[in-house]
């Protein structure tokens, strides 16, 4: 069978209520970061993912009225007729593609915050805000509720009216009125919205009902529903609660969008869920339930696993946000028989972490994602080069192979050389380490791209100097050589480094990640740089039957993995594994056996026994062969540019994006460059 026949029952049409999807790729409501402050790249964004065969493209979630207001993060807004237009550019972009666009009306009780907004927070029963921020929602009286099914029902109208197909009713994530009202745990009303789950499910339904009512004709009406907390008994159960949910609405939505709350479980890294699909176990009822199509989620990149899902009635559409992101042309690429060109996510969410800094989306694997509309940049055409030219990569990590990858797709004749035996840098020895082997796949689909093509050479245990370079005679040199762990301690709480004795045990992430094994028990990780690392290498080293003492001056364990929605999952696994945490503590020095701590407020110091110490602190950019090609006096070389984690250490998605501009600007004017950075959404003072 060919890949399409293969797959075909993957591209069958599908009846949603009075909308026929062309098939069975679904983009569900996912947030951006751009939102209804960045419309028009919004809009780009998710005209990209119809354009790569999703036949549904939804918004993200929509506030209905200024008592849902989630500034400082920029969703969509659809609180009055004057957000129609920016709405409009969505359906409008998405349409024109061939794909339907969906809408999730959102109204956030107490999960809004309504900083921009002031107005009052409403919630099923008074409830305290659940972020560090001392302000509580009121109990909505019947008055209210009915003011909110108003609210509702009025966006609902002007959903079709910016010309939607599908108008989501939404009771997930922890994150909205009607799934607030569902849940005990935010629900002890005693009237006919509380108690009982016939009751507390009354909001849901008087939606569901309203909202078809107002628009059923034209457009289907979407429940999204969170079947199952992840909390045991202590939540609400798929097989329980979850499952009567839907035997109690069965036929009123024309179509059930089923996950799993709160976001942190539906959205889980690879770290802590490593299974694609992870989430079937929990909605495969549903559709026994239901005569209405039913679409779930759970990282599903695998087309056989696709197929099986449908084939196995569990799934009617392959729902998907995260796979979307790192591939909007993930559709088209299994309809043409293009498997192995999929970019398949790796479950970093450093996607979710823009959204958590209220930022424009970003991913580890697709550099283009939220870079549709500013820069112009799509993820599967980039402009042939202008002349026949060569160009040379030093580094093979993930800023030098998309350099090269990218290059090579414009057709420069490409060499690669990487010091070590090899290729992948950073991307490598992380994936290595306890619960990051799917991050490989930044290097595996970059390396095996560039092996299919007839103008890349890739050599590894090849360590350039600065005079194999100039032999070369390759006019573009883009050096992408990386950056080490530093040794001595510098890092956010000590500028100067940290006094060590020469006779301590000291160790970097570096040494860990080459597989060296500190002697003598009682490894004590110091985690200074507070990002994702120092947790990985605790939990790794605890995991192979160390003994560690993780000591951080953050008051928590690594803190950047709030972002990524995996700061409690993280310290509750180092705690699991009885790592012994020491936090508010700087380290102060190391003597053989000893180190010094200081509590970062009080200054007052104590000693811990240690046989070694892994130094997570700051990196040392590699720029020596930079800084020799630079010198050169009489340089033969057109362009000499340092990229990635050489340039500016950060994250692999950093290092990804900088080799992707990189290439990109190969040719292009320099005044261009620094003129447009990138295109701006400049609000108008035309009517001020
Ligand atoms: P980035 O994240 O910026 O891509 P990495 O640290 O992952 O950087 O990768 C840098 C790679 O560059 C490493 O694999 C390293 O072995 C390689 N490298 C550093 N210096 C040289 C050199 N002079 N010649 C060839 N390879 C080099
Ligand atoms: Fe997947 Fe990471 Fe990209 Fe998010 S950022 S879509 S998790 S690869």
């Amino acid at each position: 069978m060919s890949g399409a026949d293969q797959y075909s029952v993957l591209f069958e049409p599908v009846q949603i209520g009075p909308v026929m999807a062309k098939n069975r790729f679904y983009q569900v409501p996912h947030c951006n970061g751009l939102g209804h402050l960045r419309p028009q790249a919004e809009a780009a964004m998710r005209a990209m993912k119809a354009e790569g065969g999703w036949a549904v493209v939804s918004t993200q979630e929509a506030e209905i009225h200024p008592t849902s207001d989630l500034s400082p993060y920029s969703e969509n807004r659809i609180w009055d007729e004057r957000d129609i237009p920016a709405l409009r550019l969505i359906t409008n972009a998405v349409k024109d593609k061939g794909s339907l666009a969906a809408i999730q009306l959102a109204h956030n009780g107490h999960h809004a915050q309504n900083h921009l907004s002031r107005a009052p927070l409403l919630a099923p029963s008074e409830i305290a805000l659940e972020t560090a921020y001392p302000k509580q929602a009121r109990a909505m009286d019947k008055s209210d509720i009915r003011e909110f099914r108003k609210w509702h029902r009025a966006a609902a109208r002007r959903s079709r009216e910016a010309g939607f197909d599908i108008v989501y009713i939404y009771a997930g994530h922890h994150m909205t009125l009607p799934h607030h009202f569902l849940l005990p745990q935010f629900n002890d009303r005693s009237d006919e919205y509380g108690g009982s789950l016939e009751n507390r499910v009354r909001l849901t339904r008087e939606l569901l009902e309203e909202t078809k009512e107002e628009v059923g004709e034209d457009c289907a009406v979407a429940l999204r529903f969170a079947v199952d907390e992840m909390l045991g008994a202590d939540g609400m159960q798929a097989q329980e609660e979850g499952r009567a949910v839907v035997e109690l609405l069965s036929e009123l939505p024309d179509l059930w969008d089923v996950n799993v709350a709160d976001w942190s479980n539906d959205s889980a890294t690879t770290r802590f869920e490593p299974r694609d699909g992870f989430q079937s176990s929990y909605v495969e009822f549903v559709k026994q339930v239901t005569s209405k199509p039913v679409v779930g989620v759970g990282r599903l990149t695998s087309p056989d696993l696709m197929v099986s899902l449908v084939k196995k009635g569990i799934l009617d559409f392959i729902g998907a946000a995260r796979p979307s992101i790192a591939d909007p042309f993930l559709p088209n690429k299994i309809k043409e028989g293009r498997i192995e060109e999929v970019r398949e996510c790796i479950g970093c969410n450093i996607c979710v972490s823009s959204d958590s800094l209220g930022v424009p989306i970003r991913c580890t694997q697709n550099p283009t994602m939220g870079e549709e509309w500013r820069r112009k940049w799509h993820p599967e055409i980039i402009e042939s080069r202008g002349k026949e030219d060569t160009a040379l990569v030093v580094g093979s990590g993930p800023a030098g192979l998309e350099c090269a990858m990218q290059l090579a797709r414009r057709g420069y004749e490409v060499t690669l050389a990487e010091a070590k035996l090899e290729l992948g840098g950073r991307v490598l020895q992380e994936s290595g380490l306890a619960g990051l082997s799917a991050w490989k796949r930044v290097a595996d689909h970059r390396i095996y791209d560039l092996q299919q093509r007839g103008n890349a050479q890739l050599f590894t245990d090849s360590r350039l100097t600065a005079q194999e370079v100039v032999e070369l005679e390759t006019p573009n040199v883009f050096l992408a050589t990386g950056a080490t762990w530093r040794r001595d301690g510098r890092g956010k709480s000590a500028f100067r480094g940290v006094s060590m004795d020469s006779a301590s045990l000291v160790f970097t992430p570096d040494d860990i990640m080459s597989g060296v094994v500190p002697e003598g028990g009682r490894i004590m990780v110091y985690d200074d740089d507070q990002g994702y690392l120092g947790g990985v290498l605790a939990d790794h080293l605890a995991q192979a039957g160390q003994e560690v003492i993780f000591v951080s001056p953050a008051s928590m364990v690594s803190p950047f993995t709030e972002l990524t929605l995996e700061q409690t999952k993280v310290q509750r696994s180092l705690l699991e594994k009885g790592v012994r945490l020491a936090l508010s503590q700087a380290l102060s020095s190391v003597a053989p056996n000893q180190a010094i701590l200081r509590c970062v407020y009080t200054g007052r110091e104590q000693t811990f026994e240690c046989d070694s110490v892994v130094l997570v602190t700051q990196r040392a950019r590699e720029t020596t062969l930079y800084d020799e090609l630079r010198g050169l006096a009489d340089s033969p070389l057109t362009k000499l540019e340092l990229i990635g984690d050489a340039a500016n250490p950060g994250l692999i998605a950093d290092a990804v994006y900088a080799g992707h501009m990189a290439a990109r600007n190969l040719e292009r004017d320099a005044g261009d460059i620094e003129r447009e950075f990138f295109r701006r959404e400049i609000v108008s003072l035309e009517n001020v």
